[in-house]
């Protein structure tokens, strides 16, 4: 009786992710709130690829266009326009749905499969899945080494698909806003998508095969940030309290929105040192000390 007793409490197993929840917390005290959210979601899914697939493609919709949200609201604030790059081009509600109509297919025609291949491909690099999560320190220190190896790869990417052939057949598309705003940020040919995405995904991936030390959670907060950062740098808008004020090597809106509206130089996605050292800059203030270090040349030329 007593064996029977103690199967039908084990098959009584909570069915609700709720369920799961409390009974997990009640046996591992040691873990905070989100590591038993995290733990109790495989649990309840019982399917790890499916539960990673749901998890990533859910954030990264829900990140998107919870991100380019705000600047929607922006552009129909007057308010706003004083800090508008281009301040003459705010973009339409028409435009802005078209252009989201577009992403919204791409995110499920070319990012939803790849997606789903995440999960194995995570777990044969041996990336971490489970809990407790790593210390946030860990997470901070891998995500600035990701910023700075995608940075590079977008910089030489992005520079090589301003080459004519490849502009005219892939990357033609994402200049079609000169003005750029929030939801243009993945507005782009699938193939770029896959070049440019392959540094995202690339960098993590580089990293956990040479350390063996990475966590899935570190990838999906990375994504997080990079999606933010490439959104907010077609926001379209500059303030006195944008991050590239603080940090003078981030690159931002004002970096970004100048490569739409001249079509070239700032390829890079992050940071202003690719373009920088290799004299790659656009705008203005770029092209008048470029005048000035030529002529400075011809200057010493002469005597
Ligand atoms: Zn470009
Ligand atoms: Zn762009």
């Amino acid at each position: 009786m007593d064996t029977v007793m103690s199967n039908s409490t084990l098959l009584t197993t909570p069915e609700t992710y709720m369920g799961i929840y409390n009974e997990l917390s009640k046996y591992n005290v040691h873990l905070n709130i989100f590591e038993r959210l995290w733990a109790s979601w495989y649990a309840y899914m019982q399917n790890d690829v499916l539960a990673t697939g749901i998890m990533s493609f859910a954030m990264h919709e829900i990140v998107y266009f919870g991100r380019s949200l705000p600047w929607i609201i922006i552009d129909r604030i007057p308010y706003f326009n004083k800090y508008k790059i281009q301040a003459q081009k705010i973009p339409t509600a028409e435009e802005q749905w078209a252009c989201a109509k577009v992403v919204l297919l791409s995110h499920f025609t070319v990012e939803l499969p790849q997606i789903w291949l995440f999960h194995p491909m995570a777990k044969s690099l041996g990336m971490e899945t489970g809990v407790p999560f790593p210390a946030w320190t860990t997470m901070a220190i891998q995500i600035a080494v990701f910023f700075v190896l995608e940075d590079a790869w977008h910089y030489w990417m992005h520079r090589a698909m301003h080459w004519g052939p490849l502009y005219r057949s892939i990357h033609k598309i994402h200049h079609q806003y000169s003005a750029p705003f929030g939801l243009a940020a993945e507005y782009a040919s699938p193939i770029e998508v896959m070049i440019l995405g392959a540094g995202t995904v690339g960098a993590p991936i580089l990293w956990v095969m040479i350390t063996g030390n990475l966590h899935i959670l570190t990838m999906y907060l990375w994504i997080v940030c990079r999606l933010a950062q490439a959104i907010d740098a077609h926001s379209g808008y500059e303030f006195p309290w944008s991050l590239h004020h603080f940090l003078p090597f981030w690159a931002g809106a004002d970096h970004h929105d100048t490569h739409h509206e001249k079509f070239i130089g700032n390829y890079a996605s992050s940071f202003r040192w690719w373009d920088f050292v290799l004299d790659t800059e656009s705008g203005a203030d770029a092209a008048q000390k470029r005048r000035e270090r030529k002529d400075a040349k011809a200057g010493k030329k002469v005597q």
